[in-house]
């Protein structure tokens, strides 16, 4: 098990990547504690983990909210005693193309992908420094945010964003042996992707050089391996999972 004796956060666990990445990070052997707004899913990926063995606890957090950030963190290390990695998956779309986009559109996406992913990073390493020896640092990009999307730029500016920060971390808490790697998942079949035309999610499986979406579990297991011992030389990364859609 890659992940055994580890301490993980998971943020938007309650389904899709996020749920994905929770059971994984579980079955490798880690203590999960599975965060989300929506206490249903977190109930839900939590009972799986359970059933299954692992181990893992869940909390309602805004990712927005530095005070429920910062608690969900305390909470974090008086179950568990420490932490070891953070997965920085929460994220929304508010697609509109860029004349018809609203203030409130721009707002809440750049509010949950990037000052939710900011926060939850400033309080993640604050405890990684503490503890001494180190930690992961992982977040949720996009290729949108490598190439840019038609109707999203909201989203791509958010996720071209998280690449800056993923890098700005690796150079300024590499010191203290935290790694801050960013995964960009191609288009992934997930609940986010079911909300879009059709025209479009046939476009983007025309775009992939392997001609299919992704599962979670295709993500999750890039994740693992980032949060893993195997990828102790690795940070400031961004790894593509994408089918081949960038090449
Ligand atoms: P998803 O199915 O929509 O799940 C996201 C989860 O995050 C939801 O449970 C959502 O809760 C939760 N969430 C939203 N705002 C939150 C907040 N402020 N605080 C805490 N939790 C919050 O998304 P996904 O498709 O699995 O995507 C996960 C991540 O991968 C996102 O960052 C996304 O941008 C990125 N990504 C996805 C794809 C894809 O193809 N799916 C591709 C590239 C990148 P509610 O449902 O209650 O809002």
């Amino acid at each position: 098990m890659r992940l055994q004796g580890k301490v993980a956060i998971v943020t938007g666990a309650g389904q899709g990547i996020g749920e994905a990445t929770a059971k994984k990070f579980a079955k490798e052997g880690a203590k999960v504690v599975v965060v989300d707004l929506n206490e249903h899913g977190i109930n839900s990926t939590v009972d799986a983990i359970n059933k299954d063995n692992g181990e893992a606890i869940g909390i309602v957090v805004d990712v927005t909210n530095r005070e429920q950030v910062q608690a969900m963190i305390e909470r974090t290390v008086e179950q568990y005693g420490k932490l070891d990695s953070v997965v920085n998956n929460a994220g929304i779309t508010a697609d509109s193309t860029l004349a018809k986009m609203t203030d409130e559109q721009w707002e809440n996406v750049i509010d949950v992908n990037l000052k939710g992913v900011y926060l939850v990073g400033q309080a993640a390493a604050k405890q990684m420094k503490e503890q001494g020896f180190g930690g992961t640092i992982l977040n949720a990009s996009s290729v949108v945010g490598l190439y840019g999307n038609y109707g999203q730029t909201n989203y791509a500016a958010s996720k071209w964003g998280v690449i800056g920060m993923t890098k700005t971390w690796a150079k300024e808490l590499g010191k203290d042996k935290i790694r801050s790697n960013a995964v960009a998942p191609g288009f992934i079949q997930t609940p986010m992707v079911e909300k879009m035309p059709e025209k479009v999610v046939a476009a983007m499986k025309a775009r992939a050089a392997l001609g299919i979406l992704g599962e979670p579990e295709d993500i999750a297991n890039a994740y693992v391996f980032l949060a893993s011992d195997d990828a102790r030389f690795i940070t400031g990364a961004v790894l593509s999972v994408d089918g081949g859609m960038v090449i």
